[in-house]
């Protein structure tokens, strides 16, 4: 049986995935952190905090693609 799960940041195989509390997705030990990851949902709360004067710009390669459905709730 293979339990081996992909961290959804590096893509790297880990035997023993940790699950974001905030976005649920399975990380390696070294991104389980939400800053580690750039947690969808940390950028939500931090914008929240913030008074979302400024999102950060989607311009990043190594950012997951489900980054850009949150960006999009920010626009306009
Ligand atoms: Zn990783
Ligand atoms: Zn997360």
């Amino acid at each position: 049986m293979d339990l081996r799960e992909k961290c959804a940041y590096c893509g790297d195989m880990t035997d023993m995935p940790f699950e974001c509390n905030y976005c649920k997705d399975p990380f390696c030990s070294e991104h389980r952190l939400p800053e580690e990851h750039r947690c969808v949902k940390l950028t939500s709360i931090r914008a929240a905090r913030f008074g979302q004067r400024k999102i950060i710009r989607d311009d990043d390669p190594n950012k997951p693609g489900f980054f850009k459905k949150i960006f999009g709730k920010f626009k306009g």
